[in-house]
This record gives structure tokens, C-alpha cells and sequence, in this order.
């Protein structure tokens, strides 16, 4: 899960890694009482999920004088197609130079790796495509709690030696939140010292309640519901709804569709085992999006009961089209409630499948 900047901000200063002053508020009038200890002049940054948000018109300079009306603008702006309920008002930093920190998990190595640009504050993919060379990066022992001198010393190169304390409490904020991502961009240089200007923390969503965090912000509201019955559920922006059991089978019916042409709407794992319960809630979850036109249901009845599925999708009686190709353990008997129930029985995937892409179209 992402934080906003202001709740990464706010964990960077509790690890000692310096940040502006600021106030977070939800609405013009809340800045007031703020703007004696902010300065003369102040940065308004939209806190919403956007990347590029500077770009994008979600943040805004202004003075002691013109802050509130800057606020009054801002929270009146959607930020690519986001509204704007939080502003973060910060003090307006002296910028002498702008540096790119981040630490994520390199996938070759299974370590994480620290990332450190001299040229931060713009799209650091932009900064890497034009100088391979201008990204430095080192990986380490997820064992050790520092990052070891001679490592950051090969990190950041002729940047001030400053930093170091500011990249190791960055690393103990990714190891101790249990991140996949902590980013400072830009990490700014001032005449009175180094300063997170920005800040982005991304939380391992497997690692949420140990973070004492109940409720996963970036779920919508039906991949929730799925979580909470067990299912693995990934939404897409097709129109075919695609239930199997096991990864494998529910992969191979996402194939078959884009090769018949078709476009998953997405697609859900029940997992082994499942009951008429499970399979009922499954096909309910699907037919709730308005953007489903058809389902197509893909098992294998091994101690998943082919009747018990049959039964989960007769139980369900949704208004869309359920389209079923189930073989295995007790095969017959859901093939024959699913006729007695008018349901469309397939003997094979492929079928199954074209049938379903024919559907939707
Ligand atoms: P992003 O566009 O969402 O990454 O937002 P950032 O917080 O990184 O801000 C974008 C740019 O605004 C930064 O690279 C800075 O150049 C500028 N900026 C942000 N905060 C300050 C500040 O306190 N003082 C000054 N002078 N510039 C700032
Ligand atoms: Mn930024």
C-alpha cells in the first residue's frame, strides 16, 4: 500500500530524516493559523496518488499574503482525474541542488538495492535512459542493519558525505516498515542543511498487519470483498469474467481469451476445495461489475466437486451469462443440474472459451 507524502513524511521524521516544516490541511480556512510558522513563502503540495504531481498542476508556490486563495484553487483542481482533499503546506526550501534516493528490492539479486542520482527532482527513469551511468547503485545483505562506509561511499560519489546518515535511516525505514519502495526525490541541499523535500513509502501488502494497518486503501472496494473470502482477484478492463481453480488453469483461460480475441473483464482464483459457498460468492463478486458481460467458469474437479460447483453457480443466479467447462470428480452430476437449470455446459476449454469470447461480443 502507498502512503501520501505527508504520512512518509511524517515516518521519515520519526527515523531522523529531516523534512520541511509543513501542515497538513482539508481546507482553505485551516491554513491560517499556520502561516506564522511557515515563512514568506510556501509550497502547496495536493496530497493524491499521482505521479509527475508538479507537472501535473499539484503544487503551487505562493506567499503569506496569497496562500489561502492558492488553497482555495488547489483543493478546486483534479489532479489527472484525482480530487483534491489534502494539501500539505511546507515552509519553501532555498534548493542549492536536487538528489534522488531510493531503496527497493533488486529481484536478480534478492537483495535490496539503494539508488542514488546526483540529478534528482525530475523522472528518475528519464534521468537513467539519458546516462546509464548517472543512477549509481549498490546492493546489500538484507542481514545488515547499516549500509557499510565503503558501500555508501561508492554510492554517492562526490555528494555531500551528509547524506550517509540520511541513506541509512532511509534503510532502516525500509527495513523496519516492512517496504517495497522508499524514495526521496528530491533529497534537496539548502545553506542550513539536507532535506526530504519529497517523500513516497510503499508497504508490503502481505506485511500490512504487522504495520497495524486494517484497511488496504489501494483495494478497491470488490478486490477487498475478495480478499476477505480468500480469493486471488485482479481486476482488468475487459468484459469477460474468468473463474478457475489454481493459478496454472486461470492463466491458461486468460491466454486462450486474448487468443480468440476476446478481453478478460478479470479474473479469480477460488483456490482448491471449493464449496458451493465459495463458488456462489465467486460468481456473484464477477457479475457485480457493471463492465461484465459474460463468465466463463474454468475447474478442474479433482477435490473441488464438479456437483457442489454446479450447485455455487445455480445458488448464485446472476443475470450474465455463465458459460461452464468442469471436468473431474463427480463431472456428471453438475453437468446434469447445470442443464436441469438451463446452464451452458462445455465439454472442452478451448470451447468453452470461444463460446465466452462470442458472447461478449
Ligand atoms: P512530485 O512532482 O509529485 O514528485 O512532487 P515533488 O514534491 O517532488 O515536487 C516537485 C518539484 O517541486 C521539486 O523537484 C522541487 O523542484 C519543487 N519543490 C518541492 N518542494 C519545494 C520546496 O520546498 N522549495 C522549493 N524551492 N521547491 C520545491
Ligand atoms: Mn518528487
Amino acid at each position: 500500500m502507498k502512503l501520501l507524502e505527508y504520512e512518509a513524511k511524517s515516518v521519515f521524521s520519526e527515523y531522523g530524516i529531516p523534512v520541511p516544516k509543513g501542515a497538513l490541511v482539508r481546507a482553505p480556512e485551516e491554513l491560517t493559523p499556520h502561516l506564522p510558522e511557515l515563512g514568506s513563502m510556501m509550497v502547496l503540495k495536493a496530497q493524491v496518488d499521482v505521479g509527475g504531481r508538479g507537472k501535473a498542476g499539484g503544487i503551487l508556490v505562493a506567499d503569506a499574503s496569497s496562500a489561502v486563495d492558492a488553497a482555495r484553487d488547489l483543493f478546486s483542481r483534479t489532479i489527472r482525474g484525482v480530487p483534491v482533499h489534502e494539501i500539505l503546506v511546507e515552509e519553501r526550501l532555498p534548493i542549492e541542488h536536487e538528489y534522488y534516493a531510493s531503496i527497493t528490492i533488486d529481484r536478480s539479486s534478492k537483495q535490496p538495492v539503494i539508488l542514488f542520482a546526483d540529478a534528482g527532482g525530475v523522472e528518475i527513469e528519464a534521468v537513467a535512459q539519458e546516462d546509464a551511468g548517472a543512477v549509481r547503485r549498490v546492493t546489500l545483505s538484507p542481514l545488515l542493519r547499516d549500509v557499510p562506509p565503503f558501500l555508501l561511499r561508492e554510492l554517492l560519489g562526490d555528494a555531500p558525505k551528509e547524506i550517509g546518515p540520511i541513506v541509512n535511516r532511509l534503510y532502516r525505514v525500509f527495513q523496519e516498515k516492512d517496504a517495497l519502495l522508499t524514495e526521496i526525490n528530491p533529497l534537496v541541499t539548502t545553506p542550513d542543511g539536507i532535506y526530504a523535500a519529497d517523500a513516497k513509502l510503499i508497504i508490503d501488502d502481505n506485511a500490512l498487519a504487522r504495520q497495524g494497518i486494517t484497511v488496504n486503501r489501494d483495494l478497491s472496494e470488490r478486490e477487498r470483498e475478495a480478499e476477505r473470502h480468500g480469493f486471488s482477484y485482479v481486476e482488468l478492463d475487459g468484459t469477460i469474467g474468468v473463474i478457475g481453480n489454481g493459478a496454472g488453469l486461470t492463466m491458461s483461460t486468460l491466454d486462450l481469451i486474448e487468443y480468440y480475441g476476446g478481453k478478460a473483464a478479470n479474473f479469480l482464483d477460488v483456490g482448491g476445495g471449493a464449496d458451493k459457498t465459495r463458488v456462489c460468492h465467486a460468481v456473484r463478486l464477477l457479475a457485480s461489475v457493471p463492465s461484465v458481460k459474460v463468465i466463463v467458469v474454468n475447474l478442474l474437479g479433482g477435490i473441488t466437486r464438479c456437483d457442489e460447483v454446479a450447485q455455487g453457480i445455480i445458488d448464485a443466479g446472476v443475470a450474465p451469462q455463465v458459460i461452464v467447462r468442469m471436468a473431474g470428480t463427480n463431472e456428471e452430476e453438475g453437468r446434469r443440474l447445470l442443464a436441469e437449470h438451463g446452464y451452458r455446459m462445455v465439454d472442452s476449454m478451448d470451447a468453452a472459451v470461444r463460446a465466452a469470447v462470442e458472447a461478449a461480443r
